[in-house]
């Protein structure tokens, strides 16, 4: 299979990856990477996102985020990026579409509560090499590594080491150096060493916060927990609503907020895009190990990353921790928890054929987190009889 033509000398080129776990044969017409996005999308794990939280419970409306949604505009922010910076698409797009495929159901909060359950449950016996608690990152990349069962010579979709770089975007130390054991100078290698990982990972990283910060302004009026007048005092937001209103004055409502999300976005992307070319100017990198000996070069500029931190903040404080979603996430978190303690005590009722694996804790981490949120919700009702969310 040809490379693809254009590409820059520092972006990912599947000929030079430095391959799969398992080595298979290139593939007749597609490249490493097109494959890698391909079996993504053919995964029972990427099926589920379509019924896991983003901000929202997936019952509480039909036009809120969810994480397919979610992860379907990062992988077109990147992608948009990716071709203008002259990085592989391809990668990026398996990449995007993969980063958020270990998500337990109701978002960060399903995630605080199963990663307090496996800390309280670990297993004595827990061997040098197994991690500690449960980190969404983390989670992606077991999906991919080990828990997708489709093929028949290995477990996982043994992707390409730049495609699982890309995924792992966070890890403690603690756990880069117990997957260390497994997988010596492996994904986790720059957790402990402080080096960076390929540029097309540091694009999917910075659009996945480009576009939860849009779309969870949309979702969070769409929702009427947030408003209009509260996002004037959003340094960001105030600057391109007045713009959307210089150029279309008797434009209101949900077209100013569209129109001005829409340009919040371009300017995002423009700035990244300035930003990455600038320091890539500094930098020369000419090849991916150089990118991987340097710091971040997918950037903001320094204003951005001050008017991006800020809306963040605000998000946090008046959407994320607003009383009505922390109330939802209250129930959310105890039907997480239940569910554990249920199958940690009854392991034979665990529904997931994986009766040989090594700690009962990580087994039922594994299946509850891959739970979506209907699923939990109908097993929690039928487990515990009590309904949490009529
Ligand atoms: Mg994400």
């Amino acid at each position: 299979m040809s490379e693809p033509s254009g590409l820059a000398p520092y972006a990912c080129h599947p000929l030079n990856s430095r391959g799969r776990r398992l080595f298979e044969p290139e593939a007749p017409t597609r490249t490493a990477y097109q494959r890698d996005r391909d079996r993504v999308i053919h995964s029972t794990a990427f099926r589920r996102l379509v019924y896991k939280t983003q901000v929202f419970l997936n019952h509480e409306g039909d036009l809120f985020r969810t994480r397919l949604t979610h992860s379907l505009e990062v992988a077109q922010l990147a992608r948009s990026m990716a071709r203008t910076l002259r990085l592989n698409e391809d990668l990026v797009e398996a990449i995007a579409l993969a980063h958020d495929l270990g998500h337990t159901p109701f978002g960060h909060a399903g995630q605080d509560a199963l990663n307090e359950c496996v800390r309280l449950h670990s297993p004595v016996d827990a061997g040098d090499d197994e991690v500690q608690g449960f980190e969404h990152n983390l989670q992606s990349l077991r999906v991919v590594d080990a828990l997708e069962e489709r093929y028949p010579a290995f477990d996982g979709l043994n992707l390409c080491f730049e495609t699982r770089e890309g995924i792992l975007k966070h890890c403690s130390s603690t756990n880069a150096r117990r997957l260390e054991i497994r997988e010596p100078a492996g994904v986790a290698h720059r957790f402990l060493t402080g080096g960076s990982p390929s540029l097309e990972a540091q694009l999917c990283n910075l659009a996945d916060e480009i576009a939860y910060n849009a779309h969870d302004i949309d979702d969070g009026v769409r929702s009427g927990l947030i408003s209009l007048e509260q996002l004037d005092g959003v340094p960001l937001f105030r600057r391109y609503r007045q713009q959307a209103l210089a150029s279309h004055p008797h434009l209101s409502g949900r077209r100013l907020l569209f129109e001005t999300i829409r340009l919040m976005l371009s300017a995002q992307v423009y700035d990244v895009i300035d930003q990455t070319r600038y320091r890539l100017a500094e930098a020369k990198p000419q090849h991916v190990a150089d990118v991987r000996a340097s710091g971040a070069l997918v950037a903001f500029s320094p204003e951005m990353r001050d008017g991006s931190g800020e809306l963040k903040r605000f998000l946090r404080e008046s959407l994320y921790r607003h009383p009505q979603v922390m109330e939802t996430t209250d129930r959310a978190r105890r039907v997480v928890k239940e569910l554990f303690l249920h199958y940690v005590q009854q392991p034979d009722d665990l529904a997931d054929g994986r009766e040989g694996q090594r700690s009962v804790t990580r087994r039922v981490a594994d299946y509850v987190a891959g739970m979506t949120d209907r699923f939990a919700l109908k097993d929690h009702v039928r487990i515990t009889g009590q309904v949490l969310f009529p």
